[in-house]
């Protein structure tokens, strides 16, 4: 189904909750939709490629683009700075693509308050959400135990604000949780093109 409306999905969530995994099978499901490339002054883990997983910045250049109003919305996140570049966004929705922004929640309320038209889908851990984050952290492996505290630490803020996204998927399995997922991106693309 076309983007005729610059819909922009914001998929946010506590770290370890699977939000690469759902984007990506999002990504087969739905031929239209594409990845926003953000900004970030985090170190590249092993495997991650600049342009294709991020855009690896210096602090200072970061900053620099900040002070331009390069970024639609930029946050600090667990301790690194991340931003999504205005340009990728307005490019992509020229295109018709429906953009996808996997973002975290400090951003995904900026870019709905920014005046994008924005769906905001929130993905919840199953329960016992703070053991199952941790768990999926450990076994990821690209975080030091450190940065697991902190990002563990950090999901309860981040869950605090749920409520202020249009609708909340728990990951209890990644194929029924991106089902409902493309299920709220369908129904608000139908909603938008008035069918
Ligand atoms: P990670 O370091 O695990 O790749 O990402 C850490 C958090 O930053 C995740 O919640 C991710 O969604 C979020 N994030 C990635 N890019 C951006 C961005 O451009 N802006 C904001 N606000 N958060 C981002």
């Amino acid at each position: 189904m076309k983007n005729k409306n610059g819909l922009v999905v914001v998929i946010s969530g506590p770290s370890g909750v699977g939000k690469g995994s759902v984007s990506s099978l999002l990504r087969k499901e739905l031929p239209d939709i594409e990845e926003c490339i953000t900004c970030t002054t985090r170190k590249p883990r092993e495997g991650e490629k600049d342009g294709k997983d991020y855009f690896f910045l210096t602090r200072e250049e970061f900053e620099a683009r900040r002070k331009n109003g390069f970024f639609l919305e930029s946050a600090l996140v667990h301790g690194n700075l991340y931003g999504t570049p205005r340009d990728e966004v307005e490019s992509l929705i020229k295109k018709g693509k429906l953009v996808l922004l996997e973002i975290d929640v400090q951003g995904g309320i900026n870019v709905k308050r920014s005046g994008v038209n924005a769906l905001g889908v929130f993905l919840m851990p199953p329960e016992p959400a703070l053991e199952y984050l941790e768990k999926r952290l450990e076994k990821r492996g690209t975080e030091t135990p450190g940065e697991i505290r902190t990002r563990t630490k950090n999901a309860l803020g981040e869950i605090a604000r749920k409520n202020e996204y249009d609708a909340v998927v728990t990951n209890d399995d990644l194929r029924r949780c991106t089902e409902e997922v493309k299920e709220i991106i369908m129904s608000r693309l139908r909603e938008l093109n008035g069918e």
